[in-house]
C-alpha cells in the first residue's frame, strides 16, 4: 500500500494543529518526550492505536531480521502493554513477513513467505563483515548459507523505512567490542560486528554513510541494551503516519535520546552533596562505582521500564550506557569509575562532589557546578564531540579521554 508523504514535525503542525491530544497526525514523539514520568504509554494507548490504525489501512508488510545479538530487543518488545506487540500485529494489520522468533513457519516455507519490498525493515543484532557466515539466513540459488549482510544489502534500499532495533543493529553492541583486556585470548571484535550505518562511533555501518531509505531517511538507530519497547512501537507509529523524527548526531530520534540520564536520576542529590557509594548497596551516588549516566542520553528516567515500574538506577545499579554508541568498551570494565570522558582534567568524584557542596553553600547553581567540575550535563562539548566523530573523515577512535586501558 502507500504510505503517507513523510512531513517534517512543523509541517504537521502548520498543516492539521496536530498539537492537541485529539489528533490522529500527532507527532507522537513529540508527545511522549513532553508526558508525565513513566505513564505516556497508558495515558495515550488509545492514540497510539489510533496512530497504527491510520497508517495501516490496508496490509503493511515487516520483515525482522536478527544478526548477531541475544534475542533481548525482542523479548523486551514482547514485554511492551501498550499496546501489546500482540494488538500490533493482530489489529492494526502490521504483517510481519519474517522473523525468526515468533513466526510459525520454517526453513524453505519462512524464506518463500519474505517480503522483498517491506514498508518497514526492522533490524536486531550487529552484522558481521569480517565472518559473514557468523549470522546467516537461508541459502543462496548455490546452496550456500547466505550471509545476513548480503540479505540487509539487498532488503534496505527496497524498503521505505529502516529501523535498527538496541545497541547491537545501531553501533555494533557487545558483539563489536574490542576486549580490551583480551579476555580468553579472543581479540576484538573478531567477526567484524557493525551496525547498520555505524560502527561505534563513526559511520562504518555496512549500508554506508549516504544510506537513505525509499522515504529519503537514513537508519533510525534506536539504540539499548535492550531497546525500549515504546521507542519501537512509537517510531513506528510516526514514521507510518508520514512524520519525520528529528534525529541527533547519531541517528537516534532526539525526543527519547536527548535527555541526560544524571539530570533525571532519582540519586542526583547525593552527587550534588557529594555523598557516593563505595561498593554496590551503599547509600549514594553510583559513578565511584562504574555509572555512565554522566555520558548517557535518553528518557528511561523518565519514562521507565516494565511498564513504567522502575529503571537499574532505582535498584541500585550504575546505568552502564546502554543507549550509546561505543557501549561496551566506552564504559568498561564495569562496577569501576569510568575514566574521565569530559573535556576537564583529573577531577575525582570527591572532587566533584566537594565543589558541589561549597558551591551549594555560596549559591552557585548545580549546572554551573557540573561545567565547573566537568561531571553533568556537556552540551556543546558532547554535541561537537559526537557531529566531529560522525564524520566519515573523522578518525575511527574515541578522543578526549575516552577509554583505554
Ligand atoms: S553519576 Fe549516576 S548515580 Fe550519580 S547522579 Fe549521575 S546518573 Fe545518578
Ligand atoms: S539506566 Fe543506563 S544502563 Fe540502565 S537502561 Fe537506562 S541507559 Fe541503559
Amino acid at each position: 500500500m502507500s504510505l503517507p508523504e513523510p512531513e517534517s514535525v512543523s509541517q504537521a503542525s502548520e498543516a492539521d494543529g496536530s498539537r492537541g491530544p485529539s489528533s490522529s497526525r500527532r507527532n507522537f514523539l513529540q508527545l511522549a518526550a513532553g508526558a508525565a514520568a513513566g505513564t505516556i504509554i497508558t495515558q495515550y494507548s488509545t492514540e497510539i492505536g489510533v496512530a497504527l490504525e491510520q497508517a495501516t489501512d490496508g496490509d503493511l508488510e515487516v520483515v525482522w531480521l536478527q544478526g548477531q545479538a541475544c534475542t533481548g530487543c525482542t523479548i523486551s518488545v514482547l514485554q511492551g502493554q501498550y499496546p501489546t506487540l500482540e494488538e500490533v500485529l493482530s489489529e492494526f494489520r502490521l504483517e510481519v513477513t519474517f522473523h525468526p522468533t515468533i513466526m510459525p513457519e520454517a526453513g524453505e516455507v519462512a524464506i518463500d513467505a519474505m517480503s522483498d519490498s517491506p514498508d518497514v525493515l526492522i533490524v536486531e543484532g550487529s552484522i558481521p563483515v569480517d565472518i559473514p557466515e557468523a549470522a546467516t539466513v537461508g541459502q543462496t540459488p548455490d546452496g550456500e548459507s547466505k550471509p545476513l549482510v548480503d540479505w540487509v544489502q539487498e532488503l534496505a534500499p527496497e524498503s521505505e523505512y529502516v529501523l535498527a532495533v538496541g545497541n547491537c543493529a545501531s553501533f555494533g553492541g557487545w558483539p563489536a567490542a574490542e576486549n580490551k583486556r583480551n579476555l580468553y585470548d579472543l581479540g576484538a571484535n573478531v567477526t567484524g560486528a557493525r551496525g547498520l550505518q555505524f560502527e561505534q562511533r563513526t559511520e562504518r555501518g555496512v549500508l554506508g554513510p549516504d544510506f537513505t531509505s525509499g522515504a529519503g531517511l537514513p537508519v533510525i538507530n534506536l539504540a539499548g541494551c535492550p531497546v525500549h519497547p515504546d521507542y519501537v512501537l512509537l517510531t513506528i507509529a510516526t514514521v507510518l503516519n508520514g512524520h519525520v523524527p528529528e534525529l541527533d548526531a547519531y541517528n537516534r530520534p532526539k525526543p527519547f535520546y536527548e535527555p541526560l540520564v544524571h539530570d533525571n536520576c532519582p540519586l542526583r542529590g547525593y552527587f550534588d552533596r557529594g555523598e557516593f557509594a563505595e561498593t554496590p548497596g551503599d547509600e549514594g551516588c553510583l559513578i565511584k562505582i562504574g555509572c555512565a549516566g554522566p555520558y548517557t542520553r535518553c528518557d528511561d528516567q523518565t519514562r521507565l521500564w516494565n511498564d513504567g515500574t522502575s529503571v537499574c538506577l532505582n535498584v541500585g545499579s550504575p546505568c552502564i550506557g546502554c543507549m550509546e554508541p561505543g557501549f561496551w568498551d566506552r564504559f568498561a570494565p564495569m562496577g569501576e569509575e569510568v575514566e574521565r570522558q569530559s573535556l576537564f582534567g583529573s577531577i575525582t568524584a570527591e572532587q566533584a562532589g566537594w565543589a558541589g557542596v561549597a558551591a551549594a553553600g555560596v549559591g552557585i547553581g548545580a549546572h554551573a557546578v557540573r561545567k565547573a567540575t566537568g561531571y553533568g550535563s556537556f552540551d556543546g562539548d558532547e554535541d561537537a564531540e559526537a557531529a566531529a566523530e560522525a564524520s566519515p573523515e573523522s578518525s575511527a577512535e574515541p578522543t578526549d579521554g575516552d577509554t583505554e586501558d
